[in-house]
């Protein structure tokens, strides 16, 4: 299996290259986010516990993050791989996500980080807010986001830097730049 954690702050990036990954070394996207907002659009109690959380910017508790992941694992027994985004953003996440990966035989090959200064974050957050209506794109929590990132998740990356698996990429430049960046290194990999 390949696995791979796309790693970044907010608006970073990480939603439209896991979409140009998945297409290039059929992958599966695993995007915590996207569940999250799945489960406010079905009305569900987790959805809504969750709402309040991320429209204040905050992150919610490991054990619902990793409960969504390990179902999703369980739900794709045949994939070539996964690629988790926005997942771990925290270092307990990160063991959660290796002992669940361990259990399968397999584990994370590498953390590709889009690095992307925050004057550049804040400017990208707010025009998608302008342009989806997205509730948590607002001044006030892109702020709460950004402080959780810096708290909470960078260490993280640290988390795979010692295992010798992060590789940092810039952020900034045109899509395809970026996504060529990303494909040298799973390349060398194997995703290719
Ligand atoms: P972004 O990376 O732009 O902040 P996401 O869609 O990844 O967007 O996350 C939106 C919100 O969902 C986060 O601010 C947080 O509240 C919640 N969330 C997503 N993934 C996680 C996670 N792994 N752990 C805790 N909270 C999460």
């Amino acid at each position: 299996m390949l696995n791979i954690v796309l790693f970044g702050p907010p608006g970073a990036g990480k939603g439209t290259q896991s979409g140009l990954i998945i297409e290039k070394y059929g992958l599966i996207h695993l995007s915590t986010g996207d569940i999250l907002r799945s489960e406010i659009a079905n009305g569900t109690q987790l959805g809504l516990e969750a709402k309040r959380l991320m429209d204040e910017g905050l992150l919610v508790p490991d054990a619902v993050v990793v409960g969504m992941i390990a179902t999703k694992i369980e739900a794709n027994p045949g994939a070539k791989g996964f690629i988790f985004d926005g997942f771990p953003r925290t270092i307990a996440q990160a063991q959660a996500l290796d002992e669940m990966l361990q259990e399968k035989g397999t584990g994370i090959a590498c953390m590709v980080s889009l690095v992307v200064p925050e004057d550049e974050l804040r400017k990208r957050l707010l025009l998608r807010g302008q342009e989806t209506g997205r509730s948590d794109d607002n001044e006030e929590t892109i702020t709460r986001r950004i402080k959780e990132y810096l708290d909470k998740t960078t260490p993280v990356a640290g988390y795979y830097e010692s295992k010798g698996k992060l590789h940092s990429i810039k952020g900034v430049g045109s899509v395809n730049e970026i996504f060529d960046g990303i494909c040298e290194v799973l390349n060398a990999q194997g995703g290719a």
